[in-house]
């Protein structure tokens, strides 16, 4: 791509890192990864109307596209270090590629400088608008978190809230708009655009949690994930499920339980820990500001249960969706 375009995504994205060799502007980026350390390394693409909607402000667009990356290491207990981007972008005057660049790099800027990640490289081409982004990160040797691991009696926690992410893109596509109304909507609506991965959560839980997934597609399709590589079951009590006051405040009770359960884009940690860590866990992601609440427990068995208020199991009819179903 033209190199006045590149200049503007490396100001706005420059991050001084000694392990950095060489950065934007060659072939490839070198650099220099810790002895001693193992890497972690994800990438996910957001594409327009399928991951954000049409309209997204470049800056929500920009922070979302490294938000959902950060998100991966934080569930492996990886601190991140490095990115790649590659951007697709729609043919449009030079006005209006630059004002995108320079709201894209703000957004992916203001999330990368506190977290000390560098953009060390990365591709543009032309076509309908998307945004893949790569990371790495470092992690001491065996002690990545994965999805495996979960062992029956251990108790089944979540940071923050759930459902928010789905009610926010619910209010959108009703036309609510940010800044209008009592201040709930521009909450839900913030927390499905600018998402904040829960990196020193998953940090706080190396060698603690013996299973962990960011809940990206929903809780019921991503807490399956850890149950099928854990080969055991899990069995949540809806009650339980940590939602926000401007969730139940936007939503009846039933809309915001299933948003909590089968709603995507949250982006917080589901993890498992035995029973005598719980309260040190909680305890230390509290002190973090996200918390951690207990939903449920492994079982014998297979797949995701839910019980209602009642104790009665609730319908399998809400699965969390997956893009490619
Ligand atoms: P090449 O054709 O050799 O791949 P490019 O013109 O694509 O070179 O890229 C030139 C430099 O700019 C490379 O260092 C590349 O990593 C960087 N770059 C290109 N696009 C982006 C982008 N969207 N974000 C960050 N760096 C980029
Ligand atoms: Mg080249």
């Amino acid at each position: 791509m033209e190199f006045s375009l590149i200049d503007r995504i490396r100001e706005r994205t420059a991050q001084g890192r000694d392990d950095v060799r060489l950065g934007i502007g060659d072939d490839a980026a070198v650099v220099a990864p810790p002895a001693g350390q193992e890497l972690a390394i994800a990438i996910d693409t957001l594409v327009e109307g399928v991951h954000f909607p049409h309209g997204t402000a470049p800056a929500d667009i920009g922070w979302k596209s490294l938000a959902v990356n950060l998100s991966d290491l934080a569930a492996m207990g990886a601190s991140p270090a490095w990115a790649l981007l590659a951007l697709t972008l729609p043919p449009q005057s030079r006005e209006q590629l630059q004002a995108f660049i320079d709201g894209f790099a703000e957004g992916f800027a203001q999330l990368a400088q506190p977290h000390r990640l560098a953009l060390i490289g990365g591709d543009t081409t032309h076509g309908a608008l998307a945004v893949s982004v790569a990371v790495h990160g470092f992690v001491p040797p065996d002690q990545a978190l994965t999805r495996a691991g979960a062992r029956v009696g251990d108790v089944v926690l979540v940071t923050g809230t759930l459902g928010d992410a789905a009610a926010g893109l619910q209010l959108l596509q009703h036309g609510a708009r940010v800044g209008e109304g009592d201040g709930r909507a521009a909450y839900l609506i913030e927390r499905l655009n600018r998402p904040t991965p829960r990196l020193a959560a998953g940090l706080a839980l190396r060698e603690r949690a013996t299973a962990c997934i960011d809940v990206s597609d929903g809780l019921l399709a991503d807490l399956g994930h850890i149950c099928e590589a854990s080969g055991l079951g899990a069995e949540i009590d809806a009650p339980l499920l940590p939602r926000s006051s401007m969730l139940l405040g936007a939503f009846d009770d039933v809309t915001a339980r299933d948003f909590a359960l089968a709603g995507g884009d949250d982006y917080e940690l589901c993890f498992t820990v035995p029973p005598s860590l719980v309260a040190e866990v909680q305890a230390d992601l509290a002190r973090m500001g996200c918390g951690a609440t207990r939903i449920g427990r492994m079982v014998e068995g297979y797949g995701v249960r839910v019980r209602d208020e009642r104790g009665q199991w609730l319908e399998a009819t809400h699965r969390g969706w997956d893009h490619f179903a």
